[in-house]
């Protein structure tokens, strides 16, 4: 018997996939299980059990299947680790049923634009591709409705935590920076090697691509044993906006790709797009045509001159650092939120020579006003009509209003979502006005 225990996208997608490979299997979730996938159990004879795991203990399963929200210190995930049997993630699970290749993607920001670019490249190349993981259908889900050639694969921390088997045919690490720390007893290190387990299985034939200004994966590199082919990327744009990647000019003019991190994030995909056999003349026309997903440095509209631009997905520091870097003007800076132990010494000297004026959105604003008020004006809101409207009081001809906020949004808004939508609507009344 097969036991699934946490039931959000990846474990319905593993349960999904068990009954599609005939395996007997058992749900059960601590909380309640979304209606829609109640329904697809009840109509395939899946068994489960919801609010608790109550038949899951008196269970001596083969294989435990665990979601990647369920902690390991998790009194249910314990009790089955003292019995040693086997808990892998719904990833490994999925990967034992794959048979395209793969290209999977991690790194502490920059994942959902990468593996969206890597599989506009090859999916509007007419390869047959499942963009999975993290992003749209778990990666179980895909393969229980339908096997693709290729997959690109979004992983956080968490998934690669419980991989035992998974071998990638190219791995991307992106960048490591501080994250998640509370799950790794707030050992950096802890969280680094995590990330590097990525390439645990990969074999000399496989294309590990890495960041070579990432000084973190320059350091800990050889943390887990490497066999792949290791290519290093450096990606930073010059005047006409190109960058070389392997040889290859790429033209960033035309797309809606705007930064040296979002250039680094098309390098990557354009690597193991090539990899997979695409030609640069075929990745230059999708980079061109790419649109990323909202929240990500999506401008929102023009004003006056001003542009106001919707980067609210930034919830750490690091991303607002690129955030402020892709800024060619001056920028009134909303930022704030729930933080989450924020160093924000690193963006001191772009605030310096780049914001005009920081607006601090948040039930508390307190550190960013100690950290910022000696560099810029700061002003204090805490909703997001008072932070628009004093940002375009503030703003002139020619400037960007950026919410970049560095923070969650749970402090005042239900999520990253609402709140850049928020942002969005309030721009738009301007519009009307
Ligand atoms: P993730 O899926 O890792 O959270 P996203 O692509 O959703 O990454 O982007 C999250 C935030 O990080 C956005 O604000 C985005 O502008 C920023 N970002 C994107 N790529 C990078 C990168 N390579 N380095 C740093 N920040 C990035």
């Amino acid at each position: 018997m097969l036991l699934i225990l946490g039931c959000g996208e990846s474990g319905f997608g593993a349960a999904l996939l068990a009954h599609k490979q005939k395996l007997p299997v058992f749900v059960s979730d601590q909380t309640i299980i979304k209606d829609e996938f109640k329904q697809m159990f009840i109509d395939l004879e899946i068994d489960f059990e919801e609010g608790g795991h109550e038949i899951a203990y008196d269970i001596l399963p083969t294989l435990v299947i665990k979601s990647p929200g369920i902690p390991d210190n998790a009194k249910i995930i314990k009790h089955f680790a003292e019995k040693n049997i086997e808990l892998i993630s719904e990833i490994e699970f999925a990967y034992r049923y794959c048979k395209g290749k793969i290209i999977a993607i991690t790194g502490s920001n920059g994942k959902t634009t990468t593996t969206n670019l890597c599989y506009h490249m090859l999916h509007t190349n007419g390869y047959h591709v499942a963009k999975v993981g993290n992003v749209g259908y778990s990666f179980a889900r895909s393969l229980a409705l339908t096997d693709h050639d290729y997959y690109v694969l979004e992983l956080s921390s968490f998934q690669l935590d419980t991989i035992s088997e998974f071998r990638p045919d190219v791995a991307i690490i992106i960048n490591i920076t501080p994250d998640h720390l509370d799950r790794y007893d707030y050992i950096f290190e802890n969280y680094i090697k995590s990330k590097f387990r990525i390439t645990l299985n990969q074999k000399s034939e496989d294309l590990l691509i890495l960041n070579s200004n990432d000084q973190t994966i320059r350091k800990y590199l050889g943390i887990v044993p490497i066999n792949a082919k290791v290519d290093w990327l450096e990606v930073r744009l010059n005047e006409e906006e190109d960058v070389i990647v392997n040889n290859e000019r790429l033209f960033f003019k035309n797309s809606g790709l705007k930064g040296n991190h979002n250039a680094f994030n098309a390098g990557c995909a354009a690597r193991a797009a090539h990899f997979m056999g695409l030609g640069y003349k075929e990745i230059q026309k999708s980079i061109d045509s790419f649109v990323n997903d909202p929240h990500r440095l999506e401008l929102v509209e023009t004003l006056n001159g001003v542009s106001y631009i919707n980067d609210s997905k930034a919830t750490n520091v690091d991303s607002v650092y690129w955030a402020l870097d892709a800024m060619k003007g001056k920028v009134i800076w909303i930022a704030g939120g729930q933080d989450k132990g924020n160093d924000y010494s690193q963006l001191q000297s772009l605030v310096k020579s780049k914001v005009k004026a920081l607006v601090a959105l948040g039930v508390d604003n307190g550190k960013l006003l100690e950290a910022f008020s000696e560099l810029v004006p700061v002003f204090d809101t805490h909703d997001m009509a008072s932070a628009v409207a004093q940002s375009k009081k503030l703003a002139e001809d020619g400037d960007a209003v950026l919410l970049s906020p560095a923070c969650a949004s749970f402090d005042l808004f239900n999520n990253y979502m609402q709140r850049g939508d928020l942002f969005k609507e309030e721009v738009l009344k301007m519009k009307l006005i």
